[in-house]
C-alpha cells in the first residue's frame, strides 16, 4: 500500500474488502473522506449505472450498491438524483426497467430512473468528437455531479468491463458503433484499427463529461465466459471493491488487482498518453488493503476463438479485428448456451470468420461471419456444387456393396451453387440479426432452443428495429 504523504492527494482510490458489497462501498466513500467531498447541497447527481440487459446477476450494476449511494446523495443534500444508462444493442430501456421493476425500486429510494432513449421525452445535445456527432442526454450534462457505479465482469476485448467503457453508454448503443474507416497504407485488420477507433471514441465520449466519483464493484464477478451469463460463466465472490476520484486511477488499481498486465492494456495506455487520467501507481494514493497481497486469481475469456467449443462446430478462421472476434465471441457463447440440444441434431456446421478464411471441411451448414469473410470467399469452391445428371442411386449403392469396380460414366455434370450457406453480412455483424437469419436457415423446429430464446427477449428487445435494418 502506499501511503506515501509526499504524493499529491488530488488521486486517490480506496481498496476495500468487506462482508457485504453494501458495506464495501459505503466503507470505501467513507475511507475517500465521505461523500460530502462529492455530492454538495442542492447539486443535481446523475449515478451512471450499468443496464445492459435482464440477463441476471451480475450484469448489471449491483441495486443494493445503487440504493447506497443514493442514501447517501440524500443525506448530503442532493437537489435531485438521476439514475440512468444506455442498454445493449436493440434493449428497449423501458422494456428493461419494467422487467426489472426499476421505477418502483428507484422511487422507493427518491431517485428517477432516466428513460435516456425517449428523445422525445429527453432531449439530447449534439456533440462533435473525431469528426462523429455523438448525441448525450441534456439531462446528463446538466447534472452538476457524475457518479459512476460500474459492475467488473471478465470481457473479450477489454479483459474485463472498466469504470472507462461503463460512461461510453452515456450515449445510444447505435452511437457507439465503430463504423469502418479505411486510411491509406494502413492496414485496417493488421493494426486493429478498429480497436484503435474504439478506444478514441471510449476515451472522448469520457471527456465529455468525467465522474467525479468512481466505483468497480467486483464483490461479485462473472468469470469465464462473462461479461454475460453464459454456460461457461461462473459467479465468483471476491468480496473486492475499488472506488476513487479518477477513472483511470480506479480502473488500473482494478487490473492490478486482477493480476492483469497494465502495459499490455492499450485503453489504459493511451488514456495515460493523452493525459485523461493517472496509470502510475506511484502517483496514486492508495488507502486500504494492501494489493500485492490481495491478487485475484479470476479466469478471463478465451482469447482464441477456437477455445469456445460449440458442438459440431467447426470454426475457420482468417485475418481479423476486434470487431469480428468480439460479435463472434458472444455468438458462440450464445450458441453453446442456448443451443446445447439444437446441436446435437445439426450434425456439422462451420463458421467462417474473418479475411480469407481456411476452406470448410464439409459443404453443408457453412455460416460466413462478417463481411471480410464474405467478399474474400466469394471464388471459393466450397460455393460451388457438381453434380452429376441422371444419377442412378440405387444402382450406385448396388455397386457399392458388390465393390464393382466403376465403370466411366458418361453422365453429363452440373455446376450448382451451393445453397447450404448462410451469409451473416456486417462490418461486424449484429448478433441479434445474426440469430434471426440462422433460426430462418435451420428452420424453427431444427432449432427450438434458439428460437425459444428469441421469442423470450422479445419482451425486451426492439425486434422491428432488427427487421427493418435487414433489408
Ligand atoms: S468485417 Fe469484421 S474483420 Fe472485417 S473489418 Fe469488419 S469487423 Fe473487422
Amino acid at each position: 500500500m502506499n501511503n506515501n504523504s509526499s504524493i499529491a492527494e488530488a488521486t486517490q482510490v480506496a481498496l476495500i474488502k468487506s462482508t457485504t458489497s453494501k458495506d464495501a462501498v459505503l466503507e470505501g466513500i467513507s475511507k475517500l473522506g465521505g461523500i460530502s467531498k462529492f455530492v454538495k447541497e442542492g447539486d443535481l447527481v446523475f449515478i451512471k449505472i450499468n443496464l445492459r440487459n435482464p440477463g441476471g446477476f451480475p450484469t448489471n450494476t449491483n441495486f443494493d450498491v445503487i440504493s447506497s449511494v443514493i442514501s447517501l446523495c440524500t443525506d448530503a443534500g442532493a437537489k435531485e438524483i438521476y439514475v440512468g444508462s444506455f442498454p445493449d444493442q436493440h434493449v428497449k430501456i423501458k422494456a428493461l426497467a419494467d422487467a426489472l421493476d426499476l421505477q418502483t425500486l428507484f422511487k422507493k429510494c427518491r431517485a428517477k430512473l432516466l428513460l435516456l432513449d425517449d428523445e422525445a421525452k429527453y432531449s439530447q445535445e449534439i456533440i462533435n468528437l473525431n469528426n462523429k456527432e455523438f448525441k448525450v442526454p441534456s439531462a446528463i450534462l446538466r447534472c452538476d455531479k457524475i457518479i459512476s457505479i460500474n459492475q467488473v465482469n471478465v470481457d473479450p476485448v477489454f479483459a474485463c468491463t472498466l469504470n472507462l467503457l461503463n460512461s461510453y453508454s452515456i450515449v445510444s448503443n447505435e452511437a457507439q458503433q465503430i463504423k469502418k474507416d479505411l486510411r491509406v497504407g494502413r492496414d485496417y485488420l493488421h493494426l486493429d484499427q478498429y480497436k484503435k477507433d474504439l478506444i478514441s471514441n471510449i476515451l472522448a465520449v469520457f471527456m465529455i463529461k468525467k465522474p467525479d466519483l468512481v466505483i468497480n464493484d467486483l464483490f461479485y464477478v462473472l468469470e469465464g465466459a462473462g461479461p454475460f451469463n453464459y454456460k461457461d460463466s461462473n459467479l465468483k465472490k471476491t468480496s473486492f471493491m475499488v472506488i476513487g476520484n479518477d477513472a483511470v486511477a480506479v480502473d488500473s488499481i482494478t487490473l492490478r488487482l486482477l493480476n492483469i498486465d497494465i502495459s499490455k492494456q492499450d485503453l489504459l495506455m493511451e488514456a495515460r498518453d493523452k493525459k485523461i487520467g493517472i496509470v502510475d501507481l506511484s502517483e496514486i494514493k492508495l488507502i486500504g488493503e494492501d494489493i500485492d497481497k490481495n491478487k485475484l486469481d479470476i479466469k478471463f475469456c478465451a482469447s482464441k476463438l477456437e477455445d469456445v467449443t460449440v458442438k459440431n462446430t467447426d470454426i475457420k478462421k482468417g485475418r481479423l479485428c476486434s470487431g469480428c472476434f468480439n460479435q463472434a465471441y458472444h455468438l458462440l457463447n450464445l450458441m453453446k448456451s442456448k443451443m446445447t440440444k439444437d446441436l446435437k441434431y445439426i450434425e456439422r456446421q462451420s463458421l467462417l470468420i474473418g479475411e480469407k478464411p481456411h476452406e470448410p471441411e464439409f459443404l453443408e451448414n457453412i455460416l460466413i461471419f462478417g463481411d471480410c469473410a464474405i467478399n474474400s470467399t466469394k471464388d471459393r469452391t466450397f460455393r460451388k456444387i457438381v453434380i452429376e445428371k441422371g444419377k442412378n442411386l440405387i444402382e450406385k449403392a448396388k455397386n457399392k456393396i458388390k465393390k464393382e469396380k466403376k465403370k466411366k460414366s458418361k453422365s453429363k455434370t452440373k455446376i450448382i451453387s451451393n445453397k447450404q450457406i448462410l451469409e451473416l453480412p456486417g462490418c461486424p455483424p449484429d448478433i441479434l440479426k445474426c440469430v434471426s437469419s440462422i433460426i430462418k436457415y435451420y428452420g424453427k423446429d431444427e432449432v427450438p432452443g434458439l428460437n425459444l430464446y428469441y421469442n423470450l427477449i422479445s419482451t425486451y428487445v426492439d425486434f422491428k428495429k432488427i427487421e427493418a435494418k435487414k433489408k
